[in-house]
C-alpha cells in the first residue's frame, strides 16, 4: 500500500515520485511506502496552507472547536482500526496502542477544542497617563510541526491540534520510520469538515522533508519533538531566521526511590515506567537510584517482576513487550549492553535479543535491568530508548539528589517518597521540567508539558500550547 502526502485536503503522490520502504517490526517485512517529498513537495503544502490561512485564521472560535470536537470523535469511532495500524507500524503492544495512543490523540483535539474557547489575553489600564493597553494574541500563520516514532499519533496531534485551534495552518511532517496513523488522519480530517489546506502532512525523511520545513523561509514557527542532536541542529537552521522554536527533546530521567515509600505501587510503577512501549517513552525512568536500606530487596523484586514480563508479537493481548521500531534501533541496544559490560556493569536480567517462532525477523529484545556502580558511565549519561534500566544504591538525601541531577538532560524525574519535605525539597532542587512523586506518567492536558538543558526548549501542553501558536501583540491606545 502507497502512504500519500495529504495536501489542500486531497491524497497525491510525490512530485519526483520516489518512495521509502515501510516496515512492519513485528516480522521485519516491508509492507508499504511513504513519499520521498522534495523541497517541491514542502512548497506545495506550504502554498496550500497560505492560501488557507486568511479564511482560518478569521473562523468563529465555536466554529473551530466543532471541527476538532468532530476530529475527537472520528477518531475515537475508528479506536480499533487505528490502534491495529499503530501497533503494526511501530510495533508496541496493541494493548497499548488501544488503552493510551489512539485514545490520548483522541483527547488531544477534544482537549484544544476545548481550551481555545477559554484561551484569552490581557488588558492592562495605565492609569494616570489616561492609556489602555490590550494584547492581542494572533494566530503566526504556517507553522511546521515534526514529530518522531515513539508515540506516533500521539505526538504528532499533541502539536497539530493546539496550532489549528489557534487560527494557523500546518505543515506536518511525521517520522518516517511510522507514518501509517498520520496518513489516517488526514482522511479524518477530510470527513470532520476541516477545510482544504488547513492541514498538510508532508512524509518523507528527516534530513530531506524535515530540513525543507526548517528552512521555509516562511514558516514561522517550528514545533518539533525529537532527539537532542536533531533539535540542536534544528535550532542553528532556524536561529538566523528568527524562528519560533519549540523543542521536546531527549531524556535520562531518573527514578529516585526512598525507603519510606508505598513500595508494591513504587515496585508495580517501575516495571511500568521502566519497559513501557520497550522503554521507548522520551519519559521512561531509565536510571534508578534506590536508597541502600532497601536496595537489596529491591534488586530482587524487580527482577522477578520484569521476568515475568512477556515478550511477544504485538498483535497478542499477553504481549507486554513488543517489537523494537525498526532494526537500527535493535542494533543500538544491543551495542549499548556491551557498552555497560565493558564499563562494568552488571546485567541482571534480559540483555539478549529474543527470537519469537513465526516472526524470526521481527525485532525482539528481553527487558534489561543493568547494575552500576557509577553514574558517569554511558549507560547512565547517553540516552538508550529502549527496554534497558540501570540500578544503583545511594545513602543520602543529598547524594540522590546530586546524582539525579548529574546529567546533561533534564526532562522528567520520579520521586517515591511519604515524606512532605523531602518531597518539597526535592521538587524544588531536581533540575527537571516535570516531577512526578509517587506516579509516573500521569498527565493532566493543562499543565506545561517539556524539558530543561538538553531535553529542549519550551513548553507544549494547556494554555503553553497556545501561547507558542500565536504572536502577542500589544496595543495602547491614549484617550482623552
Ligand atoms: P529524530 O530526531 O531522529 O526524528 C524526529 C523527527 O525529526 C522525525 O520526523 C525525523 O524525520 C525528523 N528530522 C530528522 N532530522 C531532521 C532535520 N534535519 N530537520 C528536520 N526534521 C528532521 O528522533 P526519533 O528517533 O524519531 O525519536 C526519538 C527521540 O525523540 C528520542 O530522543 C526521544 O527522547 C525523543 N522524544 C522526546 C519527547 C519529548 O516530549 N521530549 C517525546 C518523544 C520522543
Amino acid at each position: 500500500m502507497n502512504i500519500k502526502n495529504y495536501i489542500n485536503g486531497i491524497f497525491i503522490n510525490p512530485t519526483e515520485g520516489n518512495y521509502i520502504d515501510n516496515y512492519n517490526p513485528s516480522n521485519g517485512e516491508v509492507y508499504s511506502q511513504i513519499p520521498n517529498s522534495t523541497k517541491e513537495d514542502v512548497e506545495k503544502a506550504y502554498e496550500a496552507a497560505e492560501k488557507a490561512f486568511p479564511s482560518w485564521s478569521n473562523t468563529a472560535l465555536v466554529a473551530r472547536s466543532k471541527i476538532l470536537f468532530k476530529i475527537a470523535e472520528l477518531i475515537k469511532g475508528k479506536l480499533h482500526f487505528l490502534a491495529e495500524a499503530e501497533s503494526k507500524d511501530n510495533g508496541k503492544p496493541i494493548s497499548l496502542a488501544k488503552a493510551i495512543d489512539i485514545p490520548r490523540a483522541a483527547a488531544n483535539f477534544q482537549f484544544y477544542a476545548n481550551a481555545i474557547t477559554q484561551f484569552s489575553s490581557e488588558a492592562h489600564e495605565s492609569i494616570g497617563l489616561n492609556a489602555m493597553n490590550f494584547t492581542l494574541r494572533q494566530p503566526i500563520g504556517v507553522v511546521g510541526c515534526i514529530s518522531p516514532w515513539n508515540l506516533p499519533l500521539y505526538l504528532f496531534s499533541w502539536k497539530i491540534a493546539p496550532a489549528i485551534a489557534a487560527g494557523n495552518c500546518v505543515v506536518a511532517k511525521p517520522s518516517e520510520i511510522t507514518p501509517m496513523t498520520a496518513f489516517l488522519l488526514g482522511e479524518i480530517c477530510t470527513e470532520a469538515g476541516l477545510p482544504k489546506g488547513v492541514l498538510n502532512i508532508v512524509h518523507g525523511l528527516g534530513t530531506t522533508t524535515g530540513q525543507a520545513i526548517v528552512e521555509h523561509p516562511n514558516i514561522k514557527a517550528i514545533s518539533f519533538t525529537g532527539g537532542t542532536k536533531t533539535g540542536a541542529h534544528i535550532a542553528r537552521v532556524a536561529a538566523p531566521m528568527f524562528k519560533k522554536l519549540s523543542l521536546e527533546l531527549g531524556g535520562k530521567n531518573p527514578n529516585i526511590i526512598f525507603a519510606d515509600c508505598d513500595y508494591e505501587k513504587m515496585l508495580e510503577t517501575t516495571v511500568r515506567s521502566s519497559f513501557a512501549n520497550q522503554g521507548q517513552i522520551c519519559l521512561c525512568g531509565s536510571r534508578i537510584f534506590v536508597e541502600e536500606k532497601i536496595y537489596d530487596k529491591f534488586k530482587k523484586d524487580f527482577i522477578k517482576k520484569v521476568k515475568q514480563l512477556k515478550v511477544g508479537h504485538p498483535s497478542k493481548p499477553n504481549t507486554d513487550i513488543g517489537a523494537l521500531v525498526s532494526k537500527e534501533h535493535l542494533e543500538k541496544i544491543e551495542a549499548y549492553v556491551e557498552i555497560a559490560e565493558n564499563e562494568g556493569g552488571r546485567i541482571l536480567c534480559g540483555g539478549l535479543e529474543v527470537t519469537i517462532p513465526g516472526y524470526e525477523n521481527g525485532y525482539y529484545f528481553q527487558p534489561t535491568i543493568i547494575e552500576v556502580t557509577d553514574n558517569s558511565c554511558r549507560i547512565n549519561q547517553e540516552e538508550v530508548f529502549g527496554p534497558i534500566v540501570t540500578i544503583m544504591p545511594f545513602k543520602t538525601d543529598k547524594e540522590a539528589l546530586q546524582l539525579a541531577n548529574d546529567t546533561k538532560y533534564g526532562l522528567s524525574s520520579t520521586l517515591w517518597t511519604n515524606n512532605l519535605n523531602r518531597t518539597m525539597q526535592f521538587s524544588k532542587q531536581l533540575h527537571t521540567g516535570i516531577v512526578w512523586v509517587n506516579t509516573w506518567m500521569l498527565r493532566d492536558l493543562r499543565t506545561p508539558f517539556g524539558g530543561q538543558k538538553a531535553s529542549g526548549i519550551g513548553r507544549e501542553g494547556g494554555f503553553e500550547a497556545l501561547r507558542f501558536f500565536t504572536e502577542p501583540k500589544n496595543i495602547c491606545i491614549q484617550y482623552e
